[in-house]
């Protein structure tokens, strides 16, 4: 606390500070103008009341001093004392520089000094040095003040020590500058929303990001996956969405996996306009963490999953066309015997040794085939479920990827975007579009043709999901069409059982579908299968 003094307020002063006052020099912050005048009461006139004038000047909480033209010292209020730790009989007389810490440029003194030829007023930042030698930042404000002439006559300064503020300042800023490093370093794509959806803050990895996509802006296809357009800052909803994951197709042709995550988050406002009512404003953070790798590892012990789960049923069901053949070709002497069996029952009166004989070696025959059947593996039993054809074929291409890179066949796989999903049961139209591709690559094989392609396309027709299968093989003779669909046909001979297309048909059937040999295709083989799109797809239809 200062000691209270008795204001020595020369006249010359209290005339200068009434002039200024009541023709502010141009540029004088209207705070300043505002601090002075509420240090006055309001009276914008001191001259009718000088002595409450001085007193008011002389307790404003901000340093004043009044100058001449060469910044000597003619009277500097309670304040400045204060401030400065200078009595105003230390100062008066002395020029304003005796506060200077030497440590300010001297382009802020030639910018001050500027200003004031020209009658303007100057605000700035400078160090002082107190008199006990500690630095302090000083915001000051020096303004002209000119007499009826129009001639500078004094200078009017005002400053106050902001240096706790520059601190907090100098403080805020580094944690901020902090914060933004750390964000924008971090491995993690972050991004805040404001309500309108424009994004405040972006990271480094978020605008690598924007980039890699080509310009397109992520935030709405993190929004989207983590529930749609709904979710914006200030929705109402601030707790932490779970993770979802978001997959993002490059224009590079590559593919790339991020778990997304969203929690809202309010700021208070820094307006004036909150400052009594303490309103916030609600923002959306958005964090997306690349998980392409996990993802990759995932979906390659999945498809060794799948690969051993194919290879076991493809075991399997070689096993049952295997035996299906011995016991297709069991029956035929089997019905023979049992036509001669009919033929002698016919003929005998009862005590026929032949007939018993071949009575017996029928029914031997006949437990033979029971037992040969009941060998047969059946196959596994699966419930129906929507199913993403082009899921599958995607799968099954992974599974043949070294077949097809042994063989040099080049593959086009144009799946339809979006496909929707049918009914079905997933293992055995893994195994019919398995079947598909695996004569395909035969063919091709075979064929050894100069074109080694495999077209695959899908596609939606009406309330059909069609998958085309075109390899550039020899073809199907068009006699043929039909027949390479019945069981044990085989154009290939000794080591194929000729169940492949039979059983594929089959799967067809169950699924109420078709499949069918394209007989206008000239440059090789067509195949078309239609599996109708499941009842729900097919309404929204
Ligand atoms: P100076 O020799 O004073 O001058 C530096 C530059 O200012 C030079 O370019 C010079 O040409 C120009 N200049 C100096 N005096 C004048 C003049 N009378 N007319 C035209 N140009 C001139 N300085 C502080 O460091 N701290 C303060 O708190 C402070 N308060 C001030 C309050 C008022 C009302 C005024 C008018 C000035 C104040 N000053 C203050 C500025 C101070 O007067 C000095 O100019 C400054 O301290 C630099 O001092 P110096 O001795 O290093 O250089």
């Amino acid at each position: 606390m200062s000691q209270p003094r008795q204001p020595e307020f020369p006249q010359e002063a209290l005339e200068a500070v009434e002039r200024f006052l009541s023709a502010p020099a141009p540029g004088v912050p209207p705070a300043v103008l505002q601090l002075l005048g509420t240090a006055l009461h309001g009276n914008r006139r001191p001259g009718l009341m000088p002595r409450l004038f001085m007193e008011a000047v002389e307790q404003a909480p901000v340093a004043i001093s009044i100058t001449d033209t060469a910044a000597n010292i003619l009277y500097a209020n309670a304040a400045f004392t204060q401030v400065t730790g200078y009595t105003q009989g230390e100062v008066v007389g002395h020029n304003e520089s005796s506060l200077s810490d030497r440590s300010t440029p001297p382009i802020v003194y030639q910018t001050l000094w500027g200003r004031l030829l020209q009658q303007k007023s100057w605000n700035g930042m400078l160090v002082n040095r107190r008199k006990n030698g500690e630095r302090y930042v000083a915001e000051l404000t020096v303004a002209p003040v000119l007499d009826s002439a129009g001639t500078t006559t004094h200078y009017l300064g005002m400053h106050r020590d902001i240096t706790e503020m520059f601190q907090l300042q100098q403080d805020l800023q580094n944690q901020k500058e902090l914060i933004d490093s750390v964000v924008d370093v971090a491995p993690v794509v972050i991004a805040v929303l404001d309500a309108q959806g424009e994004a405040v803050l972006q990271n480094r990895a978020y605008r690598r990001l924007l980039f890699d996509l080509g310009g397109r802006d992520p935030a709405p296809l993190l929004r989207g996956v983590l529930g749609g357009d709904t979710l914006a800052a200030g929705s109402g909803e601030d707790a932490p969405r779970a993770a979802r994951e978001l997959r993002l197709d490059f224009p590079d042709g590559s593919t790339r996996w991020f778990a997304c995550q969203a929690s809202g988050f309010r700021a208070r406002d820094g307006s004036a306009d909150a400052y009594f009512t303490a309103r916030e404003v609600p923002y959306l953070l958005l964090v997306a963490h690349e998980v392409t790798e996990i993802k990759r590892q995932q979906e390659e012990v999945r498809m060794n999953a799948l690969r051993a789960l194919m290879a076991e049923e493809a075991l399997g069901r070689g096993l049952r066309e295997t035996l299906s053949g011995a016991l297709h070709q069991m029956q035929r002497p089997l019905n023979l015997l049992n036509a001669a069996v009919g033929m002698l029952e016919r003929r005998s009166d009862g005590d026929d040794s032949l007939l018993s004989v071949l009575c017996q070696v029928r029914d031997e025959g006949r437990a033979a085939l029971e037992t040969l059947s009941a060998c047969v593996p059946q196959e596994v039993q699966e419930p129906l479920l929507p199913v993403n054809l082009n899921q599958l074929i995607h799968e099954v291409l992974l599974v043949s990827t070294p077949r097809l890179l042994a063989e040099s066949i080049v593959i086009d796989w144009q799946p339809q975007a979006d496909l929707p999903s049918c009914n079905g049961r997933e293992r055995r139209l893994r195994n019919l579009i398995k079947q598909l591709v695996d004569n395909a690559i035969e063919a091709v094989a075979d064929g050894g043709g100069a074109r080694r392609e495999l077209h695959i396309a899908s596609r939606i027709e009406g309330d059909f999901i069609v998958v085309q299968f075109e390899d550039s093989g020899p073809g199907i003779a068009p006699d043929l069409r039909f027949r390479v669909f019945e069981p044990f046909y085989t154009t290939k001979g000794g080591k194929h059982a000729g169940m492949g297309l039979a059983i594929a048909q089959d799967v067809v059937n169950q699924h109420a579908g078709t499949l069918e040999i394209d007989p206008a295709y000239r440059d090789g083989c067509r195949i078309c299968l239609r599996i109708p799109l499941s009842s729900d797809n097919a309404q929204e239809r």
